[in-house]
């Protein structure tokens, strides 16, 4: 795939004048940039969605919009969530379904994550489906049981024709928000894993899904890790809430794919 996906997921972080200021400066940095093949994802918190949704209209800006949560429900008594038409009104583009704080912090299940991917299908939005193992999992030899069997029952019941939308984001629970990154040859071991993984469950069309990494993911160790050839793109905490990283990691983006076209 000749594509690099690199998304901020902002968490509960940033006030909105903060998410503004941001939203500008990475706006401002990529606008040089030629962005062809680089999808540039921001995933601000709810709360920013509306006001930052707006700004990128009035900036006419190439950053797609995503959200980090939802509820599969299109509408009704379920307080403090948002609908998928309600997202969609506002023109987001991605979702972040089934992210490690989702599972763990809020207990949410395979089953109910895949629920939320077929109710953002069902309004064009593209679900970015987290998964990853645990450092126990990892260090008991269950790691790609465990990746399996939430990538088969987060798509279940997804049709051929969607899963080209479908973006599949890797990122092991023991590296998000600790510093600590899987190491590129470990990351594109378990990226070539799931990408048989899911060749051999819904073949040919399951080429288009991209496989992003998360996990501590920063401006130092991005290239090593975007080379990978089954690393399609990043999901980046912590260094998406710095203009300058961000878009550091997004001009590596680029060198890479220009080496690609030059070699
Ligand atoms: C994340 O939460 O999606 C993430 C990858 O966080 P960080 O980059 O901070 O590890």
């Amino acid at each position: 795939m000749n594509k690099l996906f690199i998304a901020g997921n902002w968490k509960m972080n940033l006030l909105l004048k903060e998410s503004q200021e941001l939203i500008l400066r990475i706006d401002h940095g990529i606008r040089p940039l030629n962005l062809e093949n680089i999808e540039v994802i921001t995933a601000p918190s709810m709360v920013n969605l509306v006001p930052v949704s707006m700004q990128i209209v009035t900036l006419k800006s190439d950053i797609k919009l995503s959200a980090q949560n939802m509820h599969f429900e299109e509408k009704g008594a379920f307080t403090g969530e948002a609908s998928p038409a309600q997202l969609k009104s506002i023109a987001t583009k991605y979702v972040i379904l089934g992210h490690s704080e989702r599972r763990y912090i809020f207990g949410e299940s395979d089953e109910f994550i895949n629920k939320k991917v077929h109710a953002a299908l069902k309004e064009d939005m593209r679900p970015i489906l987290c998964i990853g193992e645990t450092l126990e999992e990892r260090e008991s030899g269950k790691t790609y049981d465990i990746l399996q069997r939430q990538i088969r029952r987060g798509l279940d019941g997804v049709s051929q024709q969607d899963l080209g939308e479908i973006v599949i984001a890797y990122e092991p629970v023991w590296a998000i928000g600790t510093g600590v990154s899987a190491t590129p040859e470990m990351a594109a071991e378990t990226h070539d894993m799931i990408r048989k993984y899911i060749y051999e469950s819904f073949g040919e069309n399951s080429m288009n899904i991209p496989l992003l990494y998360g996990g501590s993911m920063n401006e130092k160790n991005a290239e090593d890790l975007l080379r990978q050839h089954n690393i399609n793109g990043g999901l980046i905490g912590g260094s998406s809430l710095k203009a300058g990283s961000f878009l550091n990691i997004i001009k590596t983006a680029r060198t890479i794919l220009d080496e690609k076209k030059t070699s």
